[in-house]
């Protein structure tokens, strides 16, 4: 495939209407190529968590064009946009919902199954997630067995399960210790430099590091862009 992953042309989002509306995209141009990480900053309120949203289907441009692989998802039926959420878009959230009553790997391995995918190839695929978050060897154990910290690292390894060509992360490490938060860095950068494309929107300089390039939005415009420093000439810079 030629061209970018992903693909937003003048978006552009208003919620509400008349003296009440707000306006929080304002022309945002960004495209996302294989093995390219873009990591977005900007104040609470300036859109980043609006524009991963549109970016990933969950919510419609007021204007402007959204191209996933090439494909305008203005063409698309919901059901096709519903289909391309579980197969080729990871979405990683805060939130953790894990079933209890399923294991990590159970857990892991539910929207695969969900999709259809035979027994052995949603185990392998679940398992590969799980070692990618550094939870291999907690595969059998129950969810109310393991800490918090392990529970999100479960819940980020379903989000991403599978061969997901663009991945979408809004502050996923908001809320994990330092630790945690590096591991799910360093296995997104692995997912990266492996031919995905991703998103990530993070408060943190440290976090935005482990991008290519740094968007940052203010009042739902670009405001500026940077090439960031990769986390390897930051430990050289250490050294
Ligand atoms: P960020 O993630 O950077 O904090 P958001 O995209 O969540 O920014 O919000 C951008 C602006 O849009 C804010 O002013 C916010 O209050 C507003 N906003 C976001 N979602 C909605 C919504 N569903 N309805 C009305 N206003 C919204
Ligand atoms: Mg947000």
């Amino acid at each position: 495939m030629s061209g970018p992953l992903l693909r937003l042309t003048r978006i552009a989002q208003e919620y509400g209407t008349g003296e009440t509306a707000v306006r929080a995209l304002d022309g945002i141009d960004l495209e996302v190529a294989a093995g390219e990480l873009v990591a977005v900053m900007g104040a609470s309120g300036s859109g980043k968590s609006s524009l991963l949203s549109i970016a990933g289907g969950l919510a419609a441009p007021t204007s402007g064009t959204v191209e996933v692989e090439g494909v305008d998802l203005a063409g698309l039926s919901p059901k096709r946009i519903a289909a391309l959420r579980r197969t080729t878009l990871g979405f990683v959230f805060q939130d953790y919902n894990l079933v209890p009553t399923l294991t990590a790997l159970e857990n892991v391995g539910l929207p695969l199954e969900l999709d259809g995918w035979p027994r052995a190839k949603v185990r392998g695929a679940a398992l590969e997630a799980l070692a990618g978050v550094e939870l291999g060897e907690q595969a059998d154990r129950f969810p109310d067995d393991l800490s918090g910290g392990q529970q999100q690292r479960i819940a980020i390894a379903r989000a991403v399960v599978g061969p997901r060509r663009l991945i979408l992360a809004d502050e996923p490490t908001g809320a994990l210790d330092s630790q945690t938060g590096e591991v799910v860095l360093r296995m997104l950068r692995t997912r990266i430099d492996h031919g995905a494309g991703g998103v990530l929107v993070t408060h943190d300089a440290r976090h935005a590091a482990w991008a290519d390039r740094i968007v940052f939005l203010r009042d739902g415009r670009v405001a500026d862009q940077t090439a960031a420093s990769r986390p390897e000439s930051l430990l050289e810079d250490v050294s």
